[in-house]
């Protein structure tokens, strides 16, 4: 068996530690004779994962008390319409559009709620995160959403935006769990699990409690934050082996030293690949603001696609992988998520050095 160095931005790495241990439990869970992939989600062996899944979820991201943790399936795009279904009582909201996955939040988002744009990034491909002009919010907005982290630009807010009253959103999916985040500050939380906790098909919602229970008529049974939050996720069947998966990650990075320890990790790695790239005569960060850079996601090129394509040959040949990058950035794209280890960044980094001395 061969592990490569899986540079991808999603669904991507998980910490081989995780899959050893699911692998060890695969065949048969603790004394129960049987995958957690064929027991019922109703039975008390499930029972104790998921809500040990939830505990520690709330113990390594220090959840306060008045906040439910659901694991909902449909990815982050579901909570795209989810959001607006339960928030939207005056139809008024905010948004910031920092790329891709911002732009589908706001298409998404315009079906049910006039939407006011406060702060764009378009103009420069993404490539920084724009200054926040208070006056521009809306007072009365339902709810204010903005990307943490911005997957295919690899930009990364810094400061929670001040949006007073109104709810903070936050799509959280490429960096929850990579650095401490006050959960206080949001409304919700939401992030699917493929990028930073587990595999594709749970996503998980961190909702204040008196936000739920306000979905507008009309909304069905299963886009209500108060069916699941009632029935503690399990409504219908949940995923469960991702479920189950995401606790294991969980349980990996609280015997890390939790995420604050997992941020030094990820600092490191981070730091250590920028300086590559901008001590490089070939290549060019995306994202030239340090201030601005994601953790996550580093996406970089060269001056051609022809030199791009031959780094990541190379690249490809030694075991790293996954590294082109999205098509309206091109180039390549190292994502670092936590279970990324710090070898391959050092294997990346001096794949990088090599190129540079070779290719100048
Ligand atoms: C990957 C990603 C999404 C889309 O997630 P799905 O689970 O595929 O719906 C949304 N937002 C961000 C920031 C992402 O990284």
């Amino acid at each position: 068996m061969q592990r490569v160095y899986n540079f991808s931005a999603g669904p991507s790495v998980l910490p081989l530690e995780v899959l050893e241990k699911a692998q060890s439990e695969l065949l048969c869970y603790g004394d129960s004779g049987m995958s957690v992939m064929e027991m019922s989600h109703r039975s008390k062996a499930y029972g104790e994962i998921i809500e040990s899944a939830e505990a520690l979820l709330r113990e390594v991201m220090n959840i306060p008390e008045n906040y439910k943790v659901l694991f909902l399936q449909g990815g982050a795009s579901l909570q795209f319409a989810m959001i607006p279904f339960n928030l939207s009582k005056s139809k008024k909201s905010d948004y910031v559009n920092t790329g891709n996955w911002s732009s589908v939040a706001i298409k998404e988002g315009k079906r049910f709620s006039d939407i006011n744009i406060v702060a764009s990034s378009e103009d420069k491909n993404y490539s920084y995160i724009p200054e926040l002009d208070k006056s521009k919010f809306t007072p009365d907005a339902d709810y204010f959403h903005y990307t943490m982290n911005n997957t295919i630009y690899g930009t990364r807010f810094r400061e929670y935006p001040d949006a007073g009253d109104v709810p903070l959103v936050c799509d959280m999916s490429s960096s929850i769990l990579s650095e401490v985040y006050d959960v206080s500050k949001y409304g919700i939380i939401y992030a699917g699990a493929q990028k930073n906790i587990g595999p594709a098909g749970v996503t998980v919602v961190i909702i204040r409690e008196d936000l739920i229970g306000h979905a507008v008529p009309g909304t069905p049974v299963m886009l209500d934050y108060k069916t699941h939050a009632e029935k503690g996720s399990m409504h219908n069947t949940p995923p469960t082996y991702g479920i189950y998966l995401a606790k294991l990650m969980f349980e990996w990075i609280k015997s890390k030293g939790g995420v604050a320890e997992i941020q030094k990790i990820n600092e490191a790695k981070a730091n250590m690949l920028y300086d590559a790239i901008d001590e490089s005569k070939v290549f060019t960060a995306h994202v030239q603001n340090k201030k601005d850079r994601s953790l996550m996601n580093v996406p970089f090129f060269s001056k051609s696609e022809e030199i791009d394509k031959n780094f990541i040959k190379i690249c490809t040949a030694n075991g790293l992988v996954t590294l082109s990058g999205y098509k309206t950035v091109g180039g390549m794209r190292a994502s670092l998520y936590n279970g990324m280890p710090i070898e391959g960044v050092k294997l990346l980094v001096e794949q990088i050095k090599k190129f540079d001395k070779e290719n100048q």
